[in-house]
């Protein structure tokens, strides 16, 4: 299968580019800043490196003809990249709420406009868009993130309606509490509050996710679409 994953350079988004390149998939990813750490992972497991910011329109229309060129086709799209912000409700700017709304929103949008496109001509496609448990449950001091990935629920369940007619699926995976930079800042004690809130007791790995995106993506989940699937240790329960 042909790949493309937006967000690959770290984190969850890189477990994903490592995951389908073990099991042979190719792979295309777009990054936004970290150019090294996006080179190193593309020398290493093949996949196609693109600089992107996908909040900018334009931007995303080259960097899919590009990945489109590299792989072929795109058969999977997994809508990864994201940013946090903790700020409270009342401190958040314009730029603060637009930035958020642009990168975890529209960007999934600017993305999939794009790709499914190709799809619907293709008549076939799977489509993962990487929501947050927060999105369902929403987070304190995270109201413009909660609202970004609430409205990706709601993109994945009205577009794996429009699209099912064209062999296309669309899913979103929910991760809880996962050890990547996003979480780097967090204390010792507010980590410690967010496994004793989580029913396996443990903060999640970004492999765990991946193993989720994959199974989304395979031949086992072809009747499964507009579904969301928490990957969060039971927290969202
Ligand atoms: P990281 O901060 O570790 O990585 C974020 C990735 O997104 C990087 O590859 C980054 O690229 C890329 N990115 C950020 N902004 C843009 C942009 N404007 N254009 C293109 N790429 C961009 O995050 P995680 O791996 O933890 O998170 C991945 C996804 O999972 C996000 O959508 C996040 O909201 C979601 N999630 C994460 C959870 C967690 O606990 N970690 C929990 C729930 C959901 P670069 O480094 O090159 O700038």
């Amino acid at each position: 299968m042909n790949i493309l994953i937006t967000g690959g350079s770290r984190g969850i988004g890189e477990a994903c580019v490592r995951e389908f390149c073990a099991r042979g998939d190719r792979v295309a990813f777009l990054y936004r800043a970290q150019s090294e750490a996006a080179e190193r992972l593309a020398r290493e497991t093949g996949a196609m490196a693109i600089q992107c910011d996908v909040s900018d329109s334009d931007a995303v229309t080259d960097a899919v003809a590009k990945a489109a060129t590299f792989l072929g086709s795109i058969d999977v799209l997994v809508n990864n990249a994201g940013i946090s912000q903790i700020k409270l409700f009342g401190d958040l700017t314009d730029r603060d709420w637009q930035k958020m709304i642009g990168t975890n929103l529209t960007g999934a949008f600017y993305v999939t406009r794009a790709v499914s496109k190709r799809m619907i001509a293709q008549q076939s496609g799977r489509i993962v868009n990487i929501g947050s448990m927060w999105g369902k449950t929403g987070a304190s001091c995270e109201v413009h993130y909660s609202a970004a990935k609430a409205g990706l629920r709601g993109m994945t369940m009205a577009l794996a309606k429009e699209l099912g007619p064209s062999h296309i699926t669309v899913n979103c995976v929910e991760p809880g509490v996962i050890d990547t930079e996003m979480n780097a800042t967090l204390d010792e004690d507010t980590r410690r509050e967010l496994c004793n809130a989580t029913p396996l007791c443990r903060i999640g790995r970004a492999e765990e996710v991946a193993a989720a995106v994959c199974f989304l993506a395979s031949d086992a989940a072809s009747f499964i679409t507009g579904q969301i699937l928490g990957v969060d240790g039971g927290f969202a329960i």
